[in-house]
């Protein structure tokens, strides 16, 4: 494999995989680069060592070519961190780019439009009629891969290398993610993101220091329920909570109220505890929920012990009791996973419950813990505290991070390794 240290990039073009899909206000201004920002070192090392610089990315989910989606959007941003003019294409596939990219000198960067514009990025058809036949649906999905085949010819004819820099989409075989890969089968390598993605994971599911803990919230048992049994073969302990708290309760017989409650999910949570109790893992859950009336930013809010919460009220936080609870169990870490925020923290009077596991991580950290966050939301969380820089490891990917962790082989990771 190669590796982007020792690579000559002199004279040469690197097409990068990045993952610009960043958050916009309505103006179109970028209100979280973090994602930029960590695409940097890989853009700076390919310019510095005498290489001129494509980047490519997606952006939200457009249905085609939806200005609000548009990468002109973030040029700007990027420009700012890299300190260097970006030269947008205006589109991925067409003349325009490939001339820009033709035409590009050493220590030059551009950018190109939105992959997902096209649905040969993702290799699905797009306006299917909601009444579309089976044998029409499969008509459109050969024609999609079909002319997939030329966007992706068409993006490896833009460079001389690929880099693969884009954690957040590498458990999706797209164009862009892996396919283009094949393209370049002695000049494609992992760009400084993906690098340190791979070595944090690996670090903290191979060889984790002692006690090693999870914590997993969110809203939903299902989403989480593979990588919950999966951590169950590596840790010492296990907090969850968020959403599942109360599935987990309710399981129990206990009543939860109108707080979410996956009922399919009950034996599945039952199976969990007992597993839990036979392979002598901690299991914690916080004994109260702060509530609110209703699903809202300004609902009134209330404390009630989990078992305790009436019909009208729903649970949208830990408690005072859960609070103490999880920041006593977390400081004495040794490595630390975490996935998922422990309450609906986008509402301010929702969020101190996740803002106290964020500090109980920052507290184990300075007395020298690893600590893994991992997912959108959980950065998004750290982010919000200003306390980023106080972990060890802010992953970038959400579902990218979870399917590595299950031991799923991701197919950006494949590509390059192959
Ligand atoms: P996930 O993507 O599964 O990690 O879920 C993250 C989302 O879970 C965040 O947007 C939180 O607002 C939400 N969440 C956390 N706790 C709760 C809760 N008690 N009830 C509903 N949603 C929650």
């Amino acid at each position: 494999m190669k590796s982007i240290d020792s690579y000559d990039f002199s004279g040469k073009r690197a097409i990068i995989r990045v993952d610009f899909n960043v958050p916009l206000d309505s103006n179109f201004h970028v209100t979280d680069d973090t994602r930029i920002r960590a695409a940097v070192p890989t853009i700076k090392k390919v310019l510095a060592s005498g290489g001129s610089v494509i980047l490519m990315s997606h952006l939200g989910r457009p249905k085609g070519s939806e200005e609000k989606y548009s990468l002109s959007h973030i040029v700007s941003t990027v420009e700012g961190l890299l300190g260097t003019k970006v030269m947008f294409a205006g589109d991925s596939w067409g003349e325009k780019a490939a001339e820009m990219a033709r035409d590009l000198k050493p220590g030059q960067v551009m950018m190109l439009e939105n992959l997902r514009f096209h649905p040969e990025e993702e290799g699905k058809p797009r306006g299917l009629a909601d009444d579309a036949t089976d044998a029409e649906k499969s008509a459109a999905k050969s024609a999609v891969k079909e002319s997939q085949k030329k966007f992706v010819k068409h993006l490896a004819s833009l460079a001389d290398v690929y880099i693969n820099d884009a954690f957040g989409t590498a458990h999706r075989a797209h164009a862009s993610t892996a396919l283009i890969a094949d393209y370049f089968p002695n000049d494609k390598m992992f760009g400084y993101v993906m690098m340190g993605e791979l070595k944090a994971i690996d670090d903290v599911m191979g060889n984790p220091q002692r006690p090693f803990m999870a914590i997993l919230g969110g809203a939903k048992v299902s989403t989480k329920i593979v990588i919950i049994e999966k951590l169950m073969e590596k840790v010492d302990s296990l907090i969850l909570a968020g959403g599942m708290t109360y599935t987990f309760a309710a399981a129990q017989g206990q009543d939860v109220g109108g707080s979410m409650n996956e009922k399919e999910m009950h034996p599945l949570a039952l199976e969990i505890l007992e597993k839990a109790q036979k392979k002598g893992i901690k299991l914690y859950f916080s004994p109260d929920a702060l509530c609110g009336k209703e699903f809202s930013a300004d609902t009134e809010a209330k404390e009630f012990l989990v078992k305790e919460i009436p019909a009208e009220w729903e649970g949208m936080d830990i408690g005072t009791q859960g609070k103490k609870l999880f920041t006593e169990v977390i400081k004495d870490q040794k490595t630390i996973l975490w996935n998922g925020p422990v309450g609906v923290f986008e509402f301010d009077k929702f969020a101190s419950g996740t803002r106290a596991v964020a500090d109980a991580i920052v507290e184990a950290t300075s007395r020298g813990a690893f600590s893994l966050i991992g997912g959108g939301d959980s950065v998004a969380a750290i982010n919000k505290f200003s306390l980023a820089d106080k972990v060890s490891y802010n992953s970038t990917g959400g579902g990218a991070l979870l399917e590595y962790i299950e031991g799923k082989e991701l197919p950006g990771v494949a590509a390059i390794r192959k």
